[in-house]
């Protein structure tokens, strides 16, 4: 049984579960898979991030009758004009795959040399009260950094090898995964939703 806290996760991602549960839970805030409730995955028909999100959030709150939360996020290449960007998924087209994808940005970039493969990852959250909530709870973090010519470190997923983090001096892939989640686009998405969410439910 729902109850009134409960939101639904607009993803079957069960790290993303884990992650929103950690930082929602204090907040009284019980956040369960769409599966539980028949929810399928939607068309991302949208042409930005902030869109895909919305139209995901959307069909979760009107199949579960909950509350919904959904994310969308990918990799902006300013030497490629934006790209991955929304398609970051499929950027090398279906079925998707990391390792694709991560083969056809190092080419993609070939030419260009250090200190002009700068990036970021975007991540958008939003949460709806319901199916028709005219105004979205919306947050949007980006993670400054430059795409590598040759992947480093094993941990992470999607472009996280090639992603490399100035400040830190290594890849996100090299990064505990803790640290990750601090310093991360989603991590910082989600401080932010839940700073957002105390004023609303705290
Ligand atoms: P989605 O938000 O689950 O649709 O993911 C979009 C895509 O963006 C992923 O499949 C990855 O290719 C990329 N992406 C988003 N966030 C990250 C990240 O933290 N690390 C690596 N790739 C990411």
């Amino acid at each position: 049984m729902a109850s009134p806290s409960t939101l639904v996760l607009a993803s079957g991602n069960v790290g993303k579960l884990r992650e929103f549960n950690q930082l929602l839970a204090p907040l009284g805030l019980d956040v369960r898979p769409q599966a539980e409730f028949g929810v399928q995955d939607v068309d991302e028909t949208g042409l930005t991030f902030v869109e895909n999100a919305l139209l995901k959030a959307r069909e979760a709150s009107k199949i579960s009758g909950l509350p919904a939360l959904a994310d969308d996020s990918g990799l902006e290449v300013d030497a490629l004009h934006g790209a991955p960007g929304i398609y970051s998924a499929r950027y090398a087209g279906e079925p998707k795959s990391d390792e694709r994808n991560n083969e056809k940005l190092l080419a993609s970039l070939s030419s260009y040399a250090e200190g002009q493969r700068s990036g970021r990852y975007w991540c958008v959250l939003v949460y709806l009260r319901h199916a028709e909530d005219p105004v979205p709870v919306i947050v949007q973090r980006s993670w400054e950094g430059e795409i590598l010519a040759h992947p480093r470190g094993n941990g992470g997923f999607g472009y996280d090898s090639l992603f490399w983090l100035p400040d830190q001096g290594m890849s996100v892939a090299e990064l505990p995964s803790e640290t990750k989640n601090r310093l991360s686009h989603r991590g910082r998405a989600l401080q932010g939703l839940a700073e957002l969410l105390k004023v609303a439910h705290g």
